[in-house]
Order: structure tokens, then C-alpha cells, then sequence
């Protein structure tokens, strides 16, 4: 027998299939999804790969496989989606599979693993694009060290004697990389269970309310019907989503099968978790995130695949769980962007749950207060079924949304991150011992540093990028590449003294906060408070139980919290996100800022959500005052459908990144030649934009451009995007200057 096995590699050319015999002596082992080591080419070593299809015969002279594994990892299923997203997404087959095989196998696969109770683990002390450019430049050579390193690149937080057998080296390795500053050792408490110190009551079904009901009714219909359907949950915040999803759950547990729930990664707190716990015990769940540490990870993992676990909660790669008996998937805040990847393979969650919702005859449940503008336009197109709540569940008040014009504030003098009628609210709220969440979307102490005499903003050498003033470190500092210097005390062009500080960022609201409310206690949550594992936690729960009266942050504050004793939200800028260069501004602003507003007043208490913004007129900041989606949405549809936008077609954007300019430039130049030439012979129905520089035209030292299509996504746009990667192959292969070309089709921004 022959197999057709895919190379474990993420070079382009071996993107194919590859011949091999399978020798007697393993005929009984190898089936599709097989793990093979195969000799390939003049390598010393059998390479990893993995069959994907067992046939008869060969028009080739083959060689055999080597060695198999004993355990089934993966299987034909497996394999199919996998070479599904490959088409798809425009990336190799291997890189697919990778997501599907247990956690921290892709180096070594290991059955028994050692179980500790304290232990050292490892951290890389330098940035992944610094080890990554010193393993390309040779400046290590050692292929243990390298073998180390890329494993603690995919993994975070990587136990010692977990790094030593996942990725098959000794602890000499592990010394010589600390010495040379490449990772560091911490001691530290090991919690192999997730869910451990949990002490939580057992909790019965609430009563439906109507809307509830129906929701449920409905779907529960489709389950009985074993055919594949599409359900949008649209309810407001506070309305029972939740409930309905629990209640879902446990029917598809009476029927013994399982159940995939995904929510934002940002909002996999045991918060979340503690309710599902709370409703059918911790043995029946797995949790899946990025957070847990790859011993974590891979015990969950095995939980799930032995069937132990019939609930899995996780964020976007849980959608690629070992499941065998799928019964629901849900998707949780499914207009969150997180279940975009942003990485290869570039796959969309709901693109990829709809294709296991259909393959194995189970409905696919979204749910939102928000939705996804795309997801909202497919129930009008009777794609999705829609369900409405329109109530809080609990009979609380939505919150009542003032907006504030910061303009009329300058004017009258008031230089403060604060508004007057925010600062009386905070202070009544502080007098009332009730708490307050104050909103900004940016972190550091101030956006940038600026010279008032020329006019000079201090960019990042490598990007071309701001960099932003962090106070606690005093350095200004690149949130994309990491680059950072000390402030500077004068401008580097015209060597002025008189250099400032504008906008402002969440350190220097907590320390205004700090000077207008002394008597206040405050806790700050952003990316740099929040990094070691479970701090996202702590802060959220000291908040919630240490009287604490301000709550300062970011993004991260906004996500499905549940706090009940705060009244108070304040937005200190609404206008961060509208100032983006994209599409989706309004709806990203809709979006955020209806979410905030739905922490405030969850529970009898009404609540109060002040809005500062220096644009009050903007309909998607007038819309979230009324919490009114429907009348966003239909404002908005109308302005995608008139300039042609998602979801009136798909975007693609190939991206061409170069070390040097003129070299992407001229890449980017033929590759549209290329495209332009096809679409006049071809009178292709596509809409094909110029190639330019990106609005963020270098990171990282890279150069980058991009070529727009707006086009609808079909067999023949594959065909097409295909043909220009062989076009660009067939261009670069004279030049020895490194570039690299993405293909995104609907990515978040366009950036
Ligand atoms: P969502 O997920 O839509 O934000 P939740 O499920 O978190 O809403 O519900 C908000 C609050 O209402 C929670 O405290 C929840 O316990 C409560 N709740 C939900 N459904 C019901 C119900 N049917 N009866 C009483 N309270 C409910
Ligand atoms: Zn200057
Ligand atoms: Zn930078």
C-alpha cells in the first residue's frame, strides 16, 4: 500500500503531497492522520509529516516510511478540514493540522508525563521576532538551543521539565540559554488543575422568561431535527443569553454528546467559567486557552478526547477540540475580533464552525448584543434564524447614556481628563459607596510626546510608529515592536526644550484621578498591568470584593463582566476608535461603546453611563446613546452598500512585506500588473485597488504594502489568488533580499 503523506513544515513547496510505501511491518499502524517519519531528500533525519489518503499504487519509485506513531492524534476528518482551510485561507495543509494535534506535540509527542507540584518554570526574556532573528542569522547555532526556543515560542510559560521532554533536550541546554539573557527560570506554584482552590455552589436552571423560552424552543427543535442550522442570539446585555446557552448545554448533555462553547479569549475568566461550573460540576468540563500552560493545556486536551469532558470552553482554537460526538456549537460575543485570527493560518472561527456544524448535522448558536453587521445582514437574508430578547432578564434597567462634548469643555476651560458632569457623578458614586468603571482606550501615560516649537512627534525607529510615554519606566516606549528609549529632555530636530505630553492614556487618567478624588481607591487594568498569568483575575476580583470604589482600563474592561454593585460608567474618549482608518470605525465604536455601557446597573440598581466625546454628532455614538442597534445597523448597511464594503462583497488583501523598500515596492508593482492584466482579459467582476504602502508602512524594520480586492470570494478568486503566489515564487526566487507575501481574505483592519 501507498500512503500520501503531508510534510510537518511551512515552506510553500512542500505544500503537496508526498509518495510513500508502507512496509508490512507497519501496515497494521498506519491509517489517515497517521503521524509518519519519512526519509525525504538528502536530510540525515526522517522528517515528521502526516498521511492523508491510502491507495494502491504509485506512477513513482518510492521509499517507505520509517516509523509510525501507536496513537491515533488525528483522523480523517481532521485531515479534510485541514486541507479545507488550507484552500481557503491560503496557507499549508501542515499548518492546519498543527491546530488540531494536542498541545506541545509538535515537536515530540509524549504519553506519560511527570506530574509536580512546585516548579521552575521558563520564560523567553526576549521578543519572539529577536529569537527568531537570531536563529535565522546563525547567531545560534545549537539545534537544541533552537529546538528549545521555538517551543517556547509557541508556548508560554513552559515547565522546566516539561520543555526538557517536549522539546528532547537537558537541563545544560536550558543553562547555556539563560546565561546568554535568551530565557529566564521562575519558581512558581504549579496548577496542573485549571480549576483549582474552586469551592463552588451547586446552581439549578432559572425559570425561562418568554423570550427565553422561545430562543430555547427554537433550537432546541433544530437539535431534534439533526440538521445543520444557523441561530443569531441577539439580546441586549443582561438579558439571559447566558441562561439560554446553559440551558442548551444541558440538553445536548442528556443526550450524551457534547457540547463547544466559545467566548473571547479576554473574557475566559473563571468569572465565566465559575457559571458553568456552578450548573453541571468540573469534571464534565475542559477549558481551552491560551493562558493555561502547555502541561494545562494538554491535560485538558486529553480530557476532552478520552470523552470525559462533554463541555468544552475555550476561546477561538477550542473550535479545533477533540471532539467525537458534537452536539452544539455556541459562539459567545461572536462579533468579538479575536475570533479572526490574526496569524497563519488566517481562518475565521465562524467560518470554521460552520463547516463542523454542517458536517456533523448540529446547529451553530451565535450570540450578541452587538452582532456582527455581517451576522445580523445573513438572518435578513433568511441565511441564520434570528432570535430577540429585548429584556434584561432580571427585570433590571438598561442604563441611561449621557454624552458629553469635550469641545464645549475646552471652551469653558476645563483642562481635566474629566468632565463636570462626569466628576460629579464619580463623586456622588464614591459618597454612595457604589463603584465606577472609567473607560479609555489607550494605555501608557500619554500617546506621544510632542515639541511645541516644530512640531516633532518622536517615532520609533523601526516602525514608524508614536511611541508612547510609560511613566512608571519613564521611556517612551513602541507597542508594536517593543522598541524603547528614555524620554528625551529636548526635541531631536530642532533641540526645543519645550516638549509635551499629548492625549492621554490610562496611567495618566488614574493619576488625575488620583489628584481629583483622594479619597477614592482605584485599580488600573491594561496590558501592562495585566501579563503573568491570572493578574486579568486578581484585578477583577479585588475590584469586585475589596471596596474598591474605580476601576481605570482599557479594552479589557468592557468584555461580559458582571459586576453588580457598579452604577457608574465614564468613557473618556469615545472619539480613539473612530479616528481609525477603516470601514469598520463606526461599527467598532457602536460596538465598544454599547458594551461598556452594559456593565452599568446590572442588577437593581439603575445605572449611569456618561460618554465624553469630541464628536457627539457621529450617528454611531448618538446610536449607542439610545443602545439602539437596529438603528446603527441600519444607518450603517446602507453606507457598506452604497461604497461597496463586507458585507456587500469580500476583501482580500495581499500583503507584501520586504526588508527593503524599493525590492516591495517593485514586488508589489508586478504582482498588481499581474492582476490587472488578468482582469482586463479576463472582464473579471472584481474591483482591484492600486498597490501602495500600508497606512502602517513599516514595522519592524519590514516595509510593507498591500493590494486591496474587493471581489466575492469564490473557486475561480482562489484560482486567481493562487496563480499570484506562483507569480510571486517565479519573481523572487533571483533576489536573495528576505520578503514574505500574506494573503488575508476579510481581515479585522486594514492596516
Ligand atoms: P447575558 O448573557 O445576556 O449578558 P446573563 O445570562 O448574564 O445575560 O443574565 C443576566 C442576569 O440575569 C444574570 O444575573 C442571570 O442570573 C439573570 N437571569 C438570566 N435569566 C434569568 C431568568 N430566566 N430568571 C431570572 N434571572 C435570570
Ligand atoms: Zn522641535
Ligand atoms: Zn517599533
Amino acid at each position: 500500500m501507498i500512503a500520501e503523506v503531508i510534510l510537518n513544515s511551512n515552506a510553500k513547496q512542500l505544500n503537496r503531497v508526498f509518495d510513500y510505501k508502507i512496509p508490512e511491518t507497519l501496515a497494521s499502524k498506519i491509517k489517515i492522520g497517521s503521524r509518519v517519519f519519512v526519509p525525504f531528500s538528502n536530510r540525515k533525519e526522517p522528517e515528521e509529516g502526516f498521511v492523508v489518503n491510502i491507495k494502491e499504487n504509485s506512477e513513482y519509485k518510492l521509499k517507505e516510511i520509517v516509523k509510525a506513531d501507536e496513537t491515533e492524534y488525528i483522523n480523517e476528518k481532521n485531515i479534510n478540514l485541514s486541507k479545507w482551510m488550507a484552500r481557503r485561507y491560503f496557507c499549508n495543509v501542515s499548518d492546519c493540522i498543527k491546530l488540531m494535534l494536542p498541545p506541545g506535540t509538535t515537536t515530540k509527542i509524549i504519553e506519560n508525563r511527570v506530574k509536580e507540584k512546585n516548579a521552575s518554570f521558563v520564560y523567553l526574556k526576549k521578543d519572539a521576532e529577536d529569537i527568531e532573528e537570531a536563529i535565522e542569522n546563525k547567531k545560534i547555532k545549537s539545534e537544541k538551543q533552537i529546538r528549545a526556543l521555538q517551543f517556547l515560542l509557541e508556548n508560554e510559560g513552559v515547565i522546566v521539565t516539561d520543555l526538557e521532554m517536549f522539546a528532547d533536550v537537558t537541563r545544560s541546554v536550558l543553562n547555556t540559554l539563560k546565561k546568554n539573557g535568551y530565557i529566564e527560570i521562575i519558581e512558581k506554584q504549579v496548577e496542573r488543575n485549571p480549576f483549582v482552590n474552586k469551592n463552588i455552589k451547586k446552581d439549578k436552571d432559572l425559570i425561562l422568561t418568554e423570550e427565553q423560552q422561545n430562543a430555547y424552543d427554537t433550537i432546541c427543535e433544530a437539535i431534534d431535527d439533526h440538521l445543520f442550522s444557523e441561530f443569531l442570539l441577539f439580546g441586549i446585555t443582561g438579558s439571559g443569553k447566558t441562561e439560554v446557552y446553559l440551558q442548551l448545554i444541558e440538553n445536548i448533555l442528556k443526550q450524551g454528546k457534547t457540547s463547544i462553547m466559545l467566548v473571547p479569549e479576554i473574557s475566559l475568566t473563571p468569572q465565566t467559567v465559575d457559571r458553568f461550573i456552578s450548573r453541571f460540576g468540573e469534571e464534565k468540563i475542559a477549558i481551552l486557552h491560551s493562558k493555561l500552560s502547555v502541561g494545562e493545556r494538554y491535560d485538558q486536551w486529553n480530557k476532552i478526547r478520552e470523552g470525559k469532558a462533554k463541555i468544552v470552553i475555550g476561546a477561538r482554537s477550542a473550535i479545533f477540540a477533540p471532539v467525537s460526538d458534537l452536539g452544539i456549537i455556541i459562539i459567545d460575543e461572536e462579533h468579538d475580533v479575536s475570533y479572526k485570527s490574526e496569524t497563519t493560518p488566517r481562518y475565521h472561527t465562524k467560518e470554521v464552525a460552520r463547516y463542523l456544524a454542517k458536517e456533523n448535522n448540529v446547529p451553530l448558536v451565535l450570540g450578541s448584543a452587538t452582532p456582527d453587521l455581517d451576522s445580523y445582514y445573513r438572518t435578513q437574508k433568511q441565511e441564520t434564524t434570528l432570535l430577540e430578547l429585548n429584556k434584561r432578564a432580571n427585570n433590571a434597567r438598561l442604563p441611561n447614556v449621557e454624552i458629553v462634548d469635550l469641545r464645549q469643555e475646552l471652551q469653558e476651560g476645563n483642562k481635566t481628563m474629566i468632565s463636570g458632569k462626569l466628576h460629579k457623578a464619580i463623586k456622588e458614586n464614591i459618597e454612595n459607596k457604589k463603584q465606577t468603571i472609567l473607560f479609555l482606550n489607550r494605555r501608557g501615560f500619554s500617546t506621544f510626546v510632542m515639541c511645541r516649537d516644530c512640531g516633532n512627534t518622536i517615532k520609533c525607529k523601526n516602525c514608524d510608529i508614536t511611541l508612547t510615554y510609560h511613566a512608571s519606566t519613564k521611556k517612551l516606549k513602541c507597542h508594536y515592536c517593543g522598541y524603547e528609549i528614555s524620554m528625551v529632555k529636548e526635541c531631536p530636530e530642532c533641540h526645543s526644550k519645550n516638549i509635551k505630553h499629548f492625549g492621554a492614556g490610562t496611567q495618566k487618567l488614574e493619576e488625575q484621578i488620583k489628584l481629583l478624588f483622594p479619597e477614592a481607591k482605584t485599580i488600573r487594568m491594561d496590558i501592562d498591568t495585566v501579563s503573568k498569568k491570572n493578574s486579568h483575575e486578581k484585578i477583577l476580583n479585588q475590584f469586585k470584593n475589596e471596596n474598591i470604589d474605580i476601576l481605570i482600563g482599557t479594552q479589557m474592561v468592557v468584555k461580559g463582566h458582571h459586576f453588580p454593585n457598579v452604577t457608574l460608567v465614564g468613557v473618556i474618549a469615545a472619539d480613539s476608535s473612530l479616528n481609525l482608518d477603516d470601514f469598520k470605525a463606526n461599527e467598532k465604536t457602536f460596538q465598544l461603546l454599547t458594551q461598556v455601557a452594559g456593565r452599568a446597573g446590572r442588577e437593581n440598581m439603575p445605572g449611569k453611563v456618561i460618554i465624553q466625546t469630541y464628536n457627539p454628532d457621529n450617528f454611531s455614538i448618538e446610536c449607542s446613546k439610545k443602545q439602539d442597534y437596529k438603528l446603527f445597523y441600519n444607518t450603517e448597511i446602507l453606507i457598506r452598500k452604497q461604497l461597496k464594503y463586507p458585507p456587500f462583497c469580500d476583501i482580500i488583501v495581499i500583503g507584501i512585506n520586504s526588508e527593503n523598500e524599493q525590492e516591495g515596492n517593485r514586488i508589489t508593482k508586478n504582482l498588481h500588473t499581474y492582476l490587472k492584466n488578468r482582469v482586463l482579459q479576463e472582464n473579471l467582476g472584481i474591483i482591484l485597488y492600486k498597490g501602495m504602502p500600508a497606512p502602517i508602512d513599516k514595522i519592524k524594520n519590514k516595509y510593507r504594502f498591500r493590494i486591496i480586492i474587493k471581489c466575492k470570494f469564490d473557486d475561480s478568486m482562489i484560482g486567481i489568488i493562487n496563480d499570484v503566489l506562483s507569480e510571486y515564487q517565479k519573481m523572487k526566487e533571483s533576489k536573495n533580499i528576505k520578503n514574505r507575501v500574506i494573503i488575508d481574505l476579510n481581515p479585522n483592519n486594514l492596516m
